[in-house]
């Protein structure tokens, strides 16, 4: 029970979050910059589309890399001028070393996604610290060295433990369970109800069915006036500095952890 009215807390706080940064930006896109006698003059859909916030996404996919999925995904966002995060799996690195370049050169953001997939709530320290810093070791060795950020398999994390993480964590906003569902449509769907501004979105370049409709969704969202970005940038957008250690939702939601 006070589980449960903690996590309603927490939603309420950032859904308020969102709501008071929502308004404030509505406000000063609309009338500061644009004279109302002006805009009273033009139609509807125009004046919707001056007024309107800019929207951002970040789309962001877990598992990979791939071969057959990653790199079908890796053309789309090409051809499509779109970037997107991976985190990727140690494991999954070794003979798909030209998809991690590809993703680098293509302007992709890259994180952490450990080495083997482990539930980190379960790992002792040296075995969890083993885990992070082993795909780290490759992907500095691959790309060079950075900041990886961390997203913990399953999102599992607990205060101890994460206070050993050096980097900030990136869990996610709108999550359609597109490895439970493997179904494009449905996974478009799903994710086309929940989206709003400023979210993280969770995806898996794993699956066919996932690409698909990653790609789907891009082209549908642009529609309605969205700008995919990197995590990273999104962070940057908002004017929020992350910390090491912390499990972040979206920049404006901390996750709070067990
Ligand atoms: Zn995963």
């Amino acid at each position: 029970m006070k589980n449960w009215l903690l996590w309603g807390m927490m939603l309420l706080l950032c859904i308020s979050l969102y709501s008071g940064d929502n308004m404030k930006a509505v406000v000063s896109s609309g009338e500061a910059e644009i004279p109302r006698e002006i805009l009273e003059t033009l139609d509807p859909v125009t004046r919707e589309m001056l007024t309107e916030e800019p929207k951002y996404l970040a789309l962001t996919f877990d598992d990979g890399p791939r071969r057959g999925t990653t790199d079908i995904l890796l053309n789309g966002l090409q051809e499509r001028g779109v970037p997107a995060t991976f985190f990727v799996v140690g494991e999954q690195i070794e003979g798909n070393e030209d998809l991690i370049l590809r993703m680098k050169a293509e302007g992709h953001q890259i994180g952490n996604h450990t080495y083997s997939h482990t539930m980190l709530l379960k790992a002792e320290k040296a075995a969890m610290m083993e885990e992070i810093r082993k795909t780290e070791v490759m992907l500095e060795q691959l790309i060079g060295g950075g900041h990886y950020w961390l997203r913990p398999p399953y999102g599992l994390i607990d205060v101890k433990r994460a206070a050993q993480v050096k980097t900030p964590m990136i869990y996610w906003s709108v999550d359609p369970e597109d490895w439970d569902l493997l179904d494009t449509e449905k996974v478009v769907a799903r994710v086309m109800e929940q989206v709003t501004n400023k979210d993280i979105v969770l995806l898996h370049d794993f699956y066919p069915t996932s690409v698909d409709a990653a790609l789907e969704l891009i082209d549908r969202l642009q529609e309605k006036g969205y700008t995919f970005v990197t995590v990273e940038e999104l962070f940057r957008i908002q004017g929020i500095e992350p910390e090491a250690g912390l499990l972040y939702a979206s920049p404006t939601c901390i996750r709070p952890l067990p």
